[in-house]
């Protein structure tokens, strides 16, 4: 027997297919698709990669949005059905999101890399293999009281739709931890990703995209500007339906949003001073030094910028940098570098034009800066280091590319302020190797930095290699810290009086 409402639907689906391959609306709203249930097979077999592009597919725009405000209002109704959905629904977005990031980790990482040009494909891959560790639901449990009055109970609900940016720095990953933790805490999301790394973004948008509305019918869950502009910035910013902003990136994007008079959670600049003492174990230290100055080029917020060591150990720390494959740059080379890696824009500055960092040179291979000094360094190099004096540009200036400056300090007292004054204010990211706790007390109340590691490279701070969960976004100026779904949260109390209390 022909059940009418299975042809219908389907002939409404072939319909949809049909207009949107002809880039037209469809006449009618398609039905809601009941969630399918879900199997018990093992995660689903991961989609072909889309072109990245703004058309619909098959009637559905994926998330992808050229008007800000359309997207803002297709993620508020994406809201709305994720609500209906449940923990469960959450659960699930979050695992098809570890998944797909998992299973094209390369194939997106070279395309990442593709598009902006800067960091290192090995570890644009780690990155997005490592969204596994970013928590989920299971982070969001309730707080409970309990007494003579009854019982309380403190709720992490969710804000609705949240406004994000990401930056040119790590793009599909900023992207897809946002998502995780934001959806795991119920919202819906619009990005207005950077220009220079946003086809990349709005690719994993759509293949995201497209696995939630097959497995859960919840359409636009992931919104996305294709081309993304300070226009459509304003205007997701400006958006009734947005009730929390979350910006990565750098001073610009952190001012603009404190000024969007709105909530905005910022993952703000920062500048990593690391300071080695003489009590510090110094291959270790070098080893540290390497593997966190050298990780994407020096992309990371976290990455090591520049490095102070106490005079007495300088010597020996040089010789273990040189001897674990860190290339030294003379005096000469690194003046030549230093033309070549800062600009100074004319009419900034009244005078004494403040240096800003060219761009071309930010997350290249070293092997490039060092030609870029005159110098000859053997294949594989990954990070170059030289000495310099405290106020040198390297040092002020969060430069992302893989030299590090080293600065001889003659106690650690002078090391710890000399951090203090190159990491300016931003309360990012510290470092300290040493087995001294009071050197190590000394440094973090002095620094005040949201991540203060000690005896470990930057990447320690966000789980790799010590303890804690991932996020690629910091919250500095606006103290979150490293967020996680309980940052996109509001705090609800339910109380109930007199009664429910059980013994
Ligand atoms: P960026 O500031 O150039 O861009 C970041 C984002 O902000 C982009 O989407 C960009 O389009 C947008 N933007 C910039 N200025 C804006 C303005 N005035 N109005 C509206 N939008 C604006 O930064 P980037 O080069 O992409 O990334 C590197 C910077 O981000 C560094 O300073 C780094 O420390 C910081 N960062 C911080 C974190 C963190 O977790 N704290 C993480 C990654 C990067």
């Amino acid at each position: 027997m022909n059940n009418p409402s299975i042809n219908e639907t389907l002939i409404r689906e072939v319909v949809e297919d049909v207009l949107g391959r002809l880039g037209k609306p469809s006449a009618a709203p398609a039905p809601q698709p009941a969630p399918p249930p879900r199997s018990s097979a093992a995660p689903p077999a991961p989609p072909a990669v889309s072109r990245p592009s703004a058309a619909p597919s098959g009637g559905r725009r994926l998330g992808v949005f050229s008007d800000a405000t359309e997207a803002c209002s297709a993620a508020a109704e994406a809201f709305e059905k994720l609500s209906a959905q449940g923990m469960a629904g959450r659960a699930r977005v979050i695992e098809i999101v570890k998944t797909l990031s998992s299973a094209h980790a390369a194939e997106w990482g070279r395309i990442e890399l593709e598009e902006t040009k800067i960091g290192r494909l090995d570890h644009k891959i780690e990155k997005l293999l490592g969204l596994k560790a970013v928590p989920g639901i299971e982070s969001l449990c309730p707080d409970g009281f309990s007494g003579d009055h009854g019982i309380t109970l403190e709720e992490f609900a969710p804000f609705g739709v949240i406004g994000a940016i990401t930056p040119s720095t790590h793009s599909i990953p900023t992207l897809s931890c946002n998502v995780i933790n934001m959806v795991a805490a119920g919202n819906a999301v619009v990005f207005n990703a950077h220009p220079g790394a946003y086809r990349c973004a709005a690719m994993a948008a759509r293949v995201y995209n497209e696995a939630i509305f097959r497995e859960l019918g919840i359409e636009n869950l992931i919104a996305i500007v294709d081309p993304p502009t300070l226009e459509s910035f304003k205007a997701i910013c400006a958006s009734d339906q947005v009730r929390l902003l979350c910006v990565t990136g750098g001073p610009g994007v952190v001012k603009a949003a404190m000024q969007a008079g709105k909530r905005a959670i910022c993952a703000g600049p920062g500048n990593p001073p690391v300071l080695v003492d003489d009590t510090a174990d110094i291959d270790r230290a070098a080893r540290c030094i390497i593997q966190g100055a050298a990780y994407d080029n020096n992309l990371l917020c976290i990455g090591e910028k520049e490095v102070f060591v106490l005079e007495s150990v300088a010597g020996r720390l040089m010789e273990a940098l040189q001897r674990q494959g860190a290339a030294r740059l003379d005096s000469a080379q690194i003046d030549r570098l230093t033309r070549e890696a800062f600009v100074f824009p004319a009419g900034q500055g009244a005078g004494c034009p403040h240096a800003t960092v060219n761009k071309e040179l930010i997350g290249k291979d070293a092997a490039l800066l060092a030609r870029m000094a005159g110098a000859n360094v053997p294949a594989g190099t990954e990070l170059l280091w030289g000495e310099t004096g405290a106020d040198h540009l390297f040092v002020q200036e969060e430069q992302m590319m893989p030299f590090v400056p080293v600065v001889r300090v003659p106690t650690v007292s002078a090391g710890i302020e000399a951090a203090r004054a190159a990491e300016h204010g931003y309360r990012h990211t510290a470092i300290i190797h040493s087995h001294n706790v009071s050197h190590m007390t000394a440094m973090a109340k002095a620094l005040n930095t949201t991540l203060f590691i000690k005896n470990g490279s930057c990447l320690a701070g966000l789980g790799n290699g010590g303890e804690g969960y991932p996020s690629f976004s910091i919250a500095t100026p606006t103290g979150e810290g490293v967020t996680s779904p309980k940052t996109f949260t509001r705090v609800r109390r339910c109380v109930m009086v007199d009664n429910l209390r059980i013994f």
